[in-house]
């Protein structure tokens, strides 16, 4: 199978861009949900905590359990705690769930201040809080998430207003109930959005692997993608004119053209939609339908990149840069590159 190869470069130098915006990095936690974007989530906890990151967040106690030596806190955004440990944090999305959690469980309380999606809204804050001390949790943060900071409109300015309008109240709550809470609202785009961070964190994921994508007009950082995607060579053969390549006989050779397969297919997370249309960043051709296992290209190199830039591969499908690296194959192998 092919091979994910991450630059530590491009990693460290995500990280000084995105601690010298937020003012140190103490305020970041690095998104590291769905194996870290694809990426591996071992691998980067480990190079992010010895960066100096102590805080992490992930979806669920399972990804938490892979990288707890790492971090001081890891935030758990989608499990209702089973095993708690001192260190895991449980977002509240429903009012509903408060009642399912250990006594002792540490929770923050995620506010609804526009998405619509998961969380408690602003005129529930008393009732939330009520019920997080009934039921003999304790709450130490309170954090809401941003829809659309990345688009050119004014709905990121006012969640962050909405957000900032309840910091006060919330702080009433907790001081009743002897609870400290941090505040935090940002993902990757919002993180920039804002001149300076006015909570205790951000919540970076996208941007740590270099793939935050802004509207064309917004200032845009310049981070560098940490993923490359390569695929071996499985077979070589000369295509005569008018030969047809894979299923369907989708490419048709114009004239004798030398092409390989690579061992790489859909399975693999190449997304199928790309056949027959993408380029790779050298200009090498994927010709014909994508395989479930390998997918053939116009070239007879025995390693071939197939992406450095997930966003790239990600226009030719007509998707975003995320879902291409969510969906690269757990079972790929995932190494730091050797040379920059
Ligand atoms: C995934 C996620 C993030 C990270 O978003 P990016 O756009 O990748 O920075 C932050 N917060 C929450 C709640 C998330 O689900």
């Amino acid at each position: 199978m092919g091979t994910i190869k991450l630059s530590r470069e491009a990693l460290i130098h995500n990280l000084d861009i995105i601690a010298h915006h937020v003012g140190g990095k103490d305020k970041i936690a690095v998104v590291l949900k769905d194996n870290a974007y694809g990426h591996g989530a071992v691998l980067i906890a480990q190079a992010a905590a010895e960066y100096g990151v102590k805080h992490a967040v992930v979806r669920l106690e399972k990804e938490a359990d892979a990288i707890r030596e790492f971090f001081e806190t890891i935030l758990i955004l989608g499990q209702i705690a089973h095993t708690p440990h001192p260190k895991y944090h449980y977002a509240i999305n429903a009012l509903e769930s408060i009642a399912a959690y250990p006594k002792g469980t540490k929770v923050e309380l995620k506010l609804d201040t526009g998405m619509h999606r998961n969380g408690v809204s602003p005129d529930q804050l008393e009732k939330a809080f009520e019920t997080i001390a009934a039921c003999g949790l304790e709450c130490v943060g309170v954090m809401s998430h941003l829809k659309s900071a990345e688009a050119l409109s004014s709905e990121w300015f006012w969640q962050r207003h909405t957000f900032d309008t309840l910091k006060p109240k919330v702080q009433r709550y907790a001081q009743r109930y002897g609870w400290t809470c941090r505040f935090h609202l940002s993902n990757s785009a919002g993180t920039f959005r804002a001149r300076t961070c006015v909570d205790d964190m951000v919540r970076v994921g996208i941007a740590l692997y270099g793939c935050l994508e802004m509207d064309v007009t917004l200032p845009s950082p310049p981070l560098r993608p940490v993923l490359s995607l390569w695929g071996d060579k499985i077979a070589t053969r000369v295509l005569k004119k008018g030969e047809r390549v894979g299923y369907n006989g989708l490419y048709e050779a114009p004239c004798d053209t030398v092409v390989s397969t690579y061992d790489l297919g859909y399975a693999n997370g190449l997304d199928r939609l790309a056949s027959n249309r993408y380029h790779t960043p050298d200009g090498v051709a994927l010709l014909g339908r994508i395989s479930m296992d390998c997918a053939t290209f116009e070239s007879d190199s025995e390693e071939l990149l197939i992406f450095d830039n997930a966003n790239a591969y990600a226009k030719a499908v007509g998707t975003i840069g995320y879902e291409i690296l969510a969906c690269l194959d757990k079972g790929l192998q995932r190494e730091w590159r050797k040379t920059p």
